[in-house]
């Protein structure tokens, strides 16, 4: 029998693309994005690096700025548009990064095309400060996913309230205490109690039923609160600055194209290397991007807790993660009178069993939002956060690479269908008119 059944083949390049990723930093993922512009010919692409108005704030080691860079290619007038994100979610962003590397790289040999008046358009790095700092989060501790909505969001998020005590930094200094493993044991207690509190008194007892009762309770947690500004997952009180300049870039990028596809890449939930696609819901009248998802993906394919689909995501409090996409629309009709054909989804690709992702999230937040904590476990507590999203194995890279170029490759087949189809209608109406 070979001895690598069933094992991915890992070429050469994801292989060094993997050791970069997870063992660099900001800046060298950043140097892989920009050299890969190179070698498929800059001069094709409208680049832009947007500066991160941070107070001047730089990378750990203080010698590099912090840039949102774009890369278009194609015509910004063309009627089509697939847009590419990475790093929304900070930290995530290494795993993107990878994903738009190696895609640049397909588009410099030629193995992958773009359809007739198709461009696209990269986002590199979402939120730098979180992709930079190691963190999920924002420099405000916003968690960007859960931001583009109209604030003040007074909605609560039940789920978290009852745990929101064992997510305040102020309540535990056990980072730097002798009695770690006592300090540990009251946590989880906590926890117990707060969970069960949450669920009896606030939430549907037949979570209980449904034999996943932990994970319910976290992915409840996880879909965001706007009341604890030092908790995890928070959407803030206001837009944060990736999410201003993320809208400018749209308004800039986004406002022409008659029809546009959204990818945003993310990492950290369900089986490792399992590619769950999110259907991101659009706050409009009639949104159908559902239905067009299952045309590009394939019936069912695309997850959805809002539509009854099981998914890794649960539905977030507020109207949340698609707001840059709603923005894309409501924008275009107001300044062009237009309405685009919008179609957004997450692709959310699995690291490490959620309950070690979600207490990794909770370490590293207790360590952000306190000095002590962040002098005491510094680089290394950084360095293994990383790993939850961004996982040191090629194989596991190649997989994850494989599995969007798919879906890209199914974006661009269902694009050129209806560039064919159109042009199809338009000669028969030359012909008519002949
Ligand atoms: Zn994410």
């Amino acid at each position: 029998m070979p001895k690598n059944k069933g094992k991915q083949v890992v070429s050469k390049q994801v292989s060094n693309l993997s050791k970069k990723l997870s063992q660099g930093n900001y800046a060298i993922a950043r140097g892989l994005f920009l050299d890969a512009l190179d070698l498929a010919d800059n001069a094709k692409f409208q680049i832009e690096h947007k500066e991160h108005p941070i107070n001047n704030e730089k990378d750990p080691t203080g010698k590099n700025d912090l840039f949102i860079d774009t890369a278009l290619l194609g015509s910004p007038d063309a009627k089509r548009l697939l847009v590419l994100v990475s790093g929304t979610h900070g930290v995530e962003f290494y795993a993107g990064c990878g994903i738009q590397v190696a895609y640049l790289h397909q588009l410099a040999s030629g193995k992958m095309t773009l359809p007739k008046d198709t461009a696209i358009l990269f986002i590199h790095a979402a939120n730098p400060f979180g992709a930079a700092w190691s963190s999920r989060f924002t420099e405000d501790n916003i968690d960007l996913n859960r931001n583009f909505c109209e604030h003040p969001v007074r909605q609560r998020n039940l789920g978290y309230d009852g745990l929101a005590p064992a997510f305040e930094k102020h309540i535990y200094q056990w980072w730097q205490h002798p009695i770690f493993l006592l300090s540990l044991i009251v946590i989880v207690c906590q926890l117990a109690v707060s969970y069960l509190k949450s669920n009896y008194y606030y939430r549907d007892p037949s979570l209980f039923r449904d034999g996943e009762p932990f994970r319910k309770q976290q992915r409840s947690t996880q879909s965001g609160q706007y009341h604890y500004p030092n908790g995890l997952f928070f959407g803030g009180f206001a837009p944060a600055k990736s999410n201003t300049l993320l809208r400018k870039i749209v308004d800039q990028y986004c406002l022409d194209a008659e029809e546009i596809v959204f990818f945003d890449i993310h990492t950290g939930l369900g089986k490792k290397g399992d590619l769950d696609i999110i259907h991101a819901a659009i706050d409009i009248a009639k949104d159908t991007s559902l239905s067009r998802c299952d045309a590009i993906f394939g019936p069912g394919r695309v997850s959805s807790s809002k539509a009854g689909r099981k998914s890794t995501s649960e539905v977030s409090v507020g109207k949340l993660p698609s707001g840059l996409l709603t923005q894309i629309v409501k924008q275009q009709q107001k300044q062009k009178g237009t309405t685009p054909t919008c179609t957004g989804v997450t692709l959310e690709f699995g690291t490490y069993p959620e309950v070690g992702t979600f207490l990794a999230l909770w370490a590293r937040n207790l360590q952000a939002c306190d000095e002590n904590t962040q002098k005491i476990s510094g680089e290394l507590c950084k360095q293994v956060f990383k790993q939850f999203f961004c996982v040191d194995d090629a194989q596991w890279l190649q997989g994850i690479i494989d599995k969007s170029f798919e879906v890209i490759q199914q974006t661009t087949d269902y694009l050129s269908e209806k560039e064919s189809e159109s042009s199809s209608q338009s000669s028969k109406f030359v012909n008519r008119a002949i």
